[in-house]
């Protein structure tokens, strides 16, 4: 099923109301990273140059139980106002006070941004009456954040279900992320390689599976590469590893059998005595008791960066290691580097490999980097997300 996109919609003149990702990370009031500003953009301008009215709603950060200064777009609002070289009509009560006639007010060089949906219980509740009070006094919908499409809060479903269907739109950036995410569930070109690193396998199983189907490779890194090793009957020290998803892991060894995909394990290790960022780094083949794995070696960097290599589609999910920890990151910035060299398509899914993309100065080589962590890996476990069904044409 394909989502209605923005070309889609006669926009000319009307009131929309614009579901954005403006989630960005602040500190003492001032924005310190403005990526998700700039990526709003593109859609924010498409809108305005063809004389929209536009009310801008994001949620910022998880304010517990009502607003809190801490967490105000406000500072966005001001922000976006000199990057478009408008004027933000900043709404602080939008429960008590009708929208419709602020729209109505507002004049050509003006958009709108709204506080905080989350300081409103009724936007993580999915609330009828909460979402109906936003939709009044708009004409269409459209939602351009993706990395919220899996959560069925208000401003991503209900609002968007007080629009006739063919008055809700995806925008820009939702379209380019389901065009490339949706190309990796369609048939993605051959050799196809998944990399998946992080915490837990028990987190990723779903999108394992589901990739399993496709894929030629699968390169297994991050503190999950301990729970691999350890059902291999391979020695893993003192590393973390999840002992009661054993089931899980035959599992995916089960059907990665069954569809001839090859499992690849760490042979090497960069590991410490104590997990702590200080703690002097070990390269060895052993694990020995005592001793935490905590980044591929490399060795096992150098085999899984010509795989990556010679790969037509690779798809990459969580770091190789504690790359936070500059003793521990030289195995997922190989990864990252590789992934650049590689001719082929190239997909980055998750905060932590895009951060460490953007860590490697690679971010411009690959073909694709997610904005949402989460939404990505449901959408890629084929699960249809609240906020992309509400959009299907
Ligand atoms: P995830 O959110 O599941 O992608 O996990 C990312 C986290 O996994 C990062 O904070 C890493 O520091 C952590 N991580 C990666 N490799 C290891 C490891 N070998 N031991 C412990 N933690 C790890």
């Amino acid at each position: 099923m394909q989502v209605r996109h923005l070309k889609d919609l006669k926009v000319d003149g009307k009131r929309i109301f614009l579901r954005l990702d403006l989630n960005v990370p602040l500190k003492n009031g001032n924005i310190t990273d403005e990526t998700r500003i700039r990526e709003a953009l593109p859609t924010i301008n498409y809108l305005l140059e063809r004389g929209t009215k536009v009310c801008i709603s994001s949620h910022l950060g998880r304010p517990k139980g009502g607003p809190d200064r801490k967490y105000s777009l406000e500072p966005v609002a001001a922000r976006l106002a000199e990057m478009l070289g408008r004027e933000a009509v900043f709404v602080t009560d939008y429960i008590s006070e009708e929208l419709e006639p602020v729209l109505h007010n507002m004049t050509k060089n003006q958009f709108m941004v709204l506080e905080n949906l989350r300081f409103h219980a009724g936007e993580e509740a999915n609330d009828q009456d909460f979402a109906r009070r936003l939709a009044r006094g708009f004409d269409l919908y459209v939602n351009d954040a993706f990395g919220t499409m899996h959560r069925a809060h208000a401003s991503v479903e209900a609002v968007a279900e007080c629009f006739p269907p063919e008055c809700r739109a995806a925008g820009l950036l939702v379209e380019k992320e389901l065009a490339a995410l949706g190309g990796i569930l369609k048939g993605p070109a051959a050799p196809f390689t998944v990399v998946m690193g992080g915490a837990k396998v028990s987190d990723k199983m779903g999108v394992i599976l589901s990739l399993l189907t496709k894929a030629n490779h699968l390169l297994i890194g991050g503190a999950m590469a301990y729970t691999f090793l350890k059902f291999r009957g391979v020695a893993i020290g003192s590393s973390k590893s999840e002992d009661d998803k054993m089931d899980l892991i035959e599992s995916i060894y089960k059907t990665a059998e069954a569809r001839r995909v090859s499992i690849e394990l760490p042979e090497d290790h960069v590991a410490a005595r104590e997990f702590v960022e200080t703690s002097p780094a070990i390269a060895t083949d052993v694990l020995s008791p005592g001793l935490l794995g905590l980044d591929i070696g490399p060795k096992t960097a150098r085999r899984y960066s010509r795989i990556i290599e010679q790969s037509k589609t690779v798809f990459w999910n969580g770091p190789m290691g504690v790359f936070e920890w500059p003793p521990f990151a030289s195995g997922t910035l190989a990864i990252a580097k590789a992934m650049a060299n590689c001719p082929g398509e190239t997909i980055v899914g998750g905060g932590d490999s895009v951060a460490a993309v953007n860590q490697a100065g690679v971010a411009a080589s690959m073909t694709h980097i997610s904005t949402g962590g989460g939404a990505s890996l449901e959408f890629i476990e084929g699960r249809v997300l609240p906020g992309v069904r509400v959009l299907h044409a």
